[in-house]
């Protein structure tokens, strides 16, 4: 099976539904116009297509070597890597007077789902070096801008986030790994265990960004600092000097994302590891937030793009596997066999995998654009707005796009029966590789905490006030819609219902039954998440709704006989069309799910604590 973009839905999410050209007429991004967009887009289709899909099953079978604390990547690693820091794709968003390309988050978030879509385990190692950046030029000294900075942004060097230890996954706060000063700087002392690409042959140099607690300081979160600490030491003129005393002990072997070097890093072990502290002491964990919640959007869009390859590789197999008959003509021996993506069981799996795959995208598109738009828009007010939104997002982005991402592969396997169960096709690997996300970057259970317990309730409930405004000002003027005021109308059930779960979850933790939310935490993300993909479908579907009309009729074609045709004959057409079924399709198979949902949040139910295990 060939590896395939669905460059058209990503350019309709771009310009028609989001309409990035707006941006364009913004100071910041004055530069960029719709052309200089295309040729990005292209040059990264080209390089995902070319150079990084084949290797994603070398990386899977190869894996990476680990010998006498080397870590080593499979063959064409280097070149794949190399091609994409000369595309300068390396830092998408990045502020170029660094060496990054300065586009919008919107279009970074196209180039990170093209990328990971040929291979989640390739484009981690750059995007984690870019992040890496990030807090750096916001929060590091000049010196360390001066000494680091173009080199993660240009992929010259790479980067790390160092959090885990082995007492300290989701609780953090209790990692024990020490920062004790010495002169200008500090040294650090622990073991970080699962840090992503923590050591490699790709780069001369990695720079670490790790969280230590200094000495006396506080216990939990509040007594933790974060370090830059380079694997080599940098001289002043920005030259290589000795190493620094950064040893990866071990590398993990895993599930999935193979090529993407797991590493257990040891610091201070065999000689002192000189890190510099980035902005103030015990700071550490508001500075790594700014990274995380950039890195919660990515992982949600590696779920996403892992099933968008799954459904390109389906939708070509479906219609080419050849198997059975038409149900109507079961009992003719003689009957022509068909295609399977003319079986209707198929046919519902694929509308599944399309319908989840555009609505992911659209979501995390939509909530990259709220970072370019909480930047860039001329009224404050509107400002504010799009952060809170971006706030309430981020941990729906992570946690719906990396669970249905991965059962979205799931069904991929199933479209292609027993061959997606065997290596000769990419299914499975898909599946396995999209798994991590739901792990990493916070878990998801931690996430929808994060839902339940502080985005829900931040500045008294203002992040999900300023959506809910959002949203409801869609439905109002699609419940007018001709043809899709029906499903409008659905939707706004939902709403209604999401709200009354809100405010019953929100009451039981107030009269200080603390469980009731904690417990249903995730069915209440799962609930909204299917919301919000029911309002980013529809939305599409308005837009591809009014597209459609303007080709019928054009075309004159008024009556239904006449509209079928141009959807067989016009590829624009069937692709608007098929936007339109993306939308019935998921609100009436899907959003239904909700009220059972809300049915068990609101039941009271609390076995799981009760039961003796
Ligand atoms: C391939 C891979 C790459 C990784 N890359 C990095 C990296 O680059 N940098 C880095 O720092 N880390 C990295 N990690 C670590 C990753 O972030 C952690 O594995 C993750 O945060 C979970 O921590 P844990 O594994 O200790 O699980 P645990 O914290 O032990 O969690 C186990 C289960 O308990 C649940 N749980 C735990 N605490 C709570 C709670 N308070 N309330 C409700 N449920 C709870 C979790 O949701 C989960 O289901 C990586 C891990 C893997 C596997």
């Amino acid at each position: 099976m060939a590896f395939a973009v669905d460059k058209r839905d990503i350019e309709f999410c771009l310009f028609e539904y989001l309409k990035m050209e707006d941006l364009f007429k913004t100071e910041k991004y004055a530069d960029f116009d719709r052309e200089a967009i295309e040729m990005v887009l292209d040059l990264t289709i080209k390089l995902a297509t070319d150079k990084i899909a084949p290797l994603n099953i070398v990386m899977d079978r190869e894996g990476i070597g680990f010998d006498k604390g080397k870590v080593t990547t499979p063959e064409g690693y280097k070149e794949a890597y190399q091609a994409l820091c000369d595309a300068g794709l390396v830092a998408a968003a990045h502020n170029p007077e660094y060496g990054g390309m300065g586009l919008p988050h919107l279009m970074a978030t196209a180039i990170g789902e093209i990328m990971s879509s040929a291979s989640v385990a390739f484009a981690m190692n750059p995007g984690l070096g870019a992040t890496a950046g990030e807090v750096i030029e916001v929060y590091g000294t000049e010196e360390m801008k001066k000494l680091y900075l173009e080199k993660l942004f240009t992929g010259e060097w790479g980067g790390t986030m160092c959090l885990t230890e082995s007492g300290a996954g989701s609780a953090v706060g209790d990692l024990k790994t020490k920062a004790k000063k010495e002169g200008d700087h500090w040294l650090i002392e622990g073991e970080k265990i699962f840090i992503s690409a923590g050591d490699h042959d790709l780069t001369d140099n990695i720079v670490h960004l790790v969280l230590a607690r200094t000495e006396g300081a506080p216990k939990g979160i509040k007594g933790i600092s974060l370090f830059a600490v380079p694997k080599v030491l940098v001289n002043d003129d920005g030259s290589l000097a000795d190493a620094n005393n950064v040893i990866c002990g071990n590398i993990e072997h895993k599930m999935g994302i193979k090529g993407s070097p797991t590493c257990t890093m040891v610091f201070g072990a065999d000689g002192p590891s000189h890190g510099w502290l980035i902005g103030e002491e015990s700071k550490g964990i508001k500075y790594m937030f700014l990274m995380m919640n950039e890195a919660r959007i990515g992982v949600g869009l590696q779920g996403q793009s892992t099933a968008a390859a799954s459904y390109q590789e389906a939708l070509q197999y479906a219609a080419e596997r050849i198997q059975g008959v038409d149900i109507a003509k079961m009992k003719d021996v003689d009957a022509p066999r068909l295609p399977i993506i003319e079986h209707p069981d198929v046919r519902r799996m694929l509308l599944t995998m399309k319908a989840f795959t555009e609505g992911m995208r659209a979501l995390l598109y939509s909530t990259a654009y709220f970072s370019d738009l909480m930047e860039v828009h001329e009224d404050e007010n509107e400002r504010k707005n799009y952060n809170s939104m971006m706030e309430l997002m981020t941990p729906i982005c992570k946690s719906y796009c990396s669970d249905y991402g991965f059962r979205m592969t799931e069904l991929g396997i199933q479209i292609l029966g027993g061959y997606g169960y065997t290596i000769e096709y990419p299914q499975e690997q898909y599946c396995r590789d999209a798994k991590i996300a739901s792990i990493y970057e916070g878990t998801n259970g931690i996430q929808a905490l994060d839902l339940i317990g502080r985005k829900m309730t931040a500045k008294g409930g203002l992040f999900f006030m300023t959506y809910l405004t959002r949203v409801n000002d869609f439905i109002n003027s699609a419940k007018e819609h001709a043809r899709l005021g029906e499903f409008a109308g659905k939707l706004e059930k939902a709403r209604d219902s999401l709200v009354q779960v809100a405010m019953s979850v929100q009451q039981a933790g107030m009269s200080g039954d603390i469980y009731t939310p904690v417990l249903n935490a995730t069915p209440f993300m799962d609930l909204f998440g299917t919301i919000v993909m029911a309002y980013h479908l529809l939305e599409m579907a308005v837009v591809a709704d009014e597209k459609l009309e303007a080709i019928y009729a054009k075309a004159g074609a008024e009556d239904k006989e006449a509209q079928t045709k141009i959807i067989e004959e016009n590829p624009e057409a069937k692709y608007y069309d098929g936007k339109l079924h993306s939308a019935r399709f998921f609100i009436d198979a899907y959003l239904p799910h909700t009220m059972a949902l809300a049915k068990t949040i609101t039941s009271g139910n609390k076995s799981p604590l009760e039961i003796v295990f």
